[in-house]
């Protein structure tokens, strides 16, 4: 049976559920899994996360921007159900994402630890901080 990368993090998260849906390569920053734990343990509902670590090659294939931190194991999409998404956001505002992108049609937030300027977008127009 193949079990690679079922390895549970924190008591919400799994190392799967980060890793490329392409080839199972995963990277996941640390400090990207403490914000996000912390948000998760905030909101009290679960998160699901659409997408985490990309490879070049996947990263290409959804239309990501060519530095995107997806490719380095900082960002991730996420979802969560029966949520506000402007209030997810507020939230993860208050936690301290450096970078949040918010998709209302969607319905889901990327959040990245991008060193530097905190930014919050809403398709191409800067939203907030
Ligand atoms: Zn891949
Ligand atoms: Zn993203």
């Amino acid at each position: 049976m193949d079990t690679i990368n079922d390895i549970e993090l924190t008591e919400y998260f799994s190392l799967c559920e980060f890793e490329c849906p392409c080839c199972r390569r995963v990277m996941l920053s640390p400090d990207l899994l403490t914000r996000l734990s912390h948000l998760r343990m905030v909101i009290n509902k679960p998160i699901y996360i659409n997408s985490g670590y990309r490879c070049k090659e996947e990263n290409h294939k959804v239309g990501g921007v060519n530095n995107s931190y997806h490719l380095q194991g900082m960002a991730v999409d996420i979802h969560v159900k029966d949520f506000l998404l402007f209030d997810l956001l507020l939230f993860a505002q208050e936690i301290g994402f450096n970078g949040i992108g918010y998709y209302e049609k969607r319905n889901f937030l990327h959040l990245d630890i991008r060193p530097g300027q905190k930014r919050v977008w809403k398709g191409s127009k800067l939203i907030g901080y």
